[in-house]
């Protein structure tokens, strides 16, 4: 067993061998090679100067809540982006701009701006991660995308050595994509995100379940943040300590959208009407198909056991760590949903949650 040790010599804390299983959300992956703590802007020079001096390939961790490490682990160097100082926030008669330090819980964040009476993001109580993570994949729930809020994001551009600040517009969102995971992947290090929230609005509650919660009433902010918490927890898409569905990275595939042509196929194939296959519009005239309803008709159900992997007893589309699965069980489990979905829908589905190791 490896046990990790302190670099010598250095003015930012850089550690030799860590195990990397803690710091996700599925407790799965091996060591990192090198691994260090990120607690201000100022600590990133040094860091990626010591990976490049050595070569050394870097990765940017946030709250480990979106990401299937390797049993190998990592022969690079992590950085933990733990940046966390107090947020900023200014109002003017119409919005308030809060900006807030990569590392801060995203949670924690949704809370405070809930507790204040303003909406916009409301309905992403309860995702697990960091503030930073949220602009990769544009994290999205219960009818809102963090996309629709962000402004700025604040980020050490890797290609030229400096701090950049990017609008929105310069982002590139779309579902569950931006420049940060597609185009620009390692390039950006986020420091900081500006989240423009309209003082105004009101509660966002197209979402049926939350519709149905709710029902003729009018909640505030905070109402709905509580409400989409415990409709997480429902779900077992909440982190709950203890909790077997709670070792997971959420979703585990990407919502697919296919050509229209490839909705009337599926329901030929199942003998059923079109317009009783679950699916919403996407744009170019194609659909977007709920995953989850795949699987379960290609025969993984939730509580689907593979091994220690497993598929969550309460969401078909989180895959678990039923308690000692490595990230091989897992990465099985996977292969043969996307197998067996191929074979069933000519759907390649996509992994959502990021690997690293591999
Ligand atoms: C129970 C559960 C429920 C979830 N529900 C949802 C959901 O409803 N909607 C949704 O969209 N997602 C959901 N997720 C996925 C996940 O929580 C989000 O994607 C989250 O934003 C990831 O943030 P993180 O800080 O944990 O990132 P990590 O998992 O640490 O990293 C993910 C990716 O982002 C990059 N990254 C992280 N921080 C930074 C940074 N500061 N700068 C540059 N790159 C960075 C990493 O390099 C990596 O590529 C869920 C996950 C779990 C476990």
């Amino acid at each position: 067993m490896l046990y990790p040790q302190a670099v010598q010599g250095l003015s930012i804390p850089i550690q030799q061998d860590v195990p990397l299983a803690p710091y996700t959300t599925f407790r799965i992956g091996g060591p990192a090679r090198f691994f260090c703590e990120i607690s201000s802007e100022a600590d990133l020079f040094e860091a990626v100067e010591f990976a490049r001096n050595r070569s050394l390939p870097t990765f940017v961790l946030g709250g480990g809540s979106n990401l299937l490490v390797s049993d190998s682990g990592f022969d690079g160097l992590v950085l933990h982006i733990a940046i966390d100082q107090p947020l900023h926030e200014i109002a003017t008669e119409h919005s308030i701009d809060y900006t807030v330090p990569a590392g801060t819980d995203w949670n924690s964040f949704v809370l405070l701006v809930c507790e204040q009476g303003i909406s916009g993001i409301e309905c992403l109580a309860g995702i697990p991660g960091s503030v930073g993570g949220t602009p990769v994949q544009n994290v999205g729930a219960y009818g809102q995308e963090v996309a629709d809020t962000i402004a700025n994001v604040r980020a050490f551009d890797l290609e030229t050595n400096d701090f950049v600040d990017l609008p929105h517009k310069q982002c590139g969102f779309a579902y569950r994509r931006s420049i940060f995971n597609t185009t620009h992947r390692n390039r950006y290090i986020v420091t900081a995100v500006t989240f423009r929230l309209d003082r105004t609005a009101k509660p966002n509650l197209t979402y049926a379940d939350l519709k149905r919660h709710f029902d003729d009433l009018t909640p505030t902010p905070i109402d709905v943040y509580h409400a989409v918490r415990s409709i997480r927890h429902s779900k077992g898409m909440l982190i709950v300590e203890g909790e077997a569905d709670s070792r997971s990275a959420g979703s585990f595939f990407k919502n697919p959208i296919v050509p229209k042509s490839l909705l009337l196929q599926i329901a030929t194939t199942l003998n059923i009407p079109d317009d009783k296959i679950p699916h919403w519009s996407a744009d170019k005239g194609q659909v977007k198909l709920p995953a989850a309803w795949l699987l379960e008709q290609a025969g993984f159900s939730k509580g689907f056991a593979l091994g220690q992997a497993g598929v969550s007893s309460r969401h078909t589309l989180a895959l678990i760590n039923r308690g000692n699965a490595t990230a091989a069980d897992i990465a099985a489990l996977r292969d043969t949903i996307q197998q067996q979905v191929r074979a069933r829908f000519d759907i390649q589905l996509e992994q959502e949650p990021v690997q690293l190791g591999f």
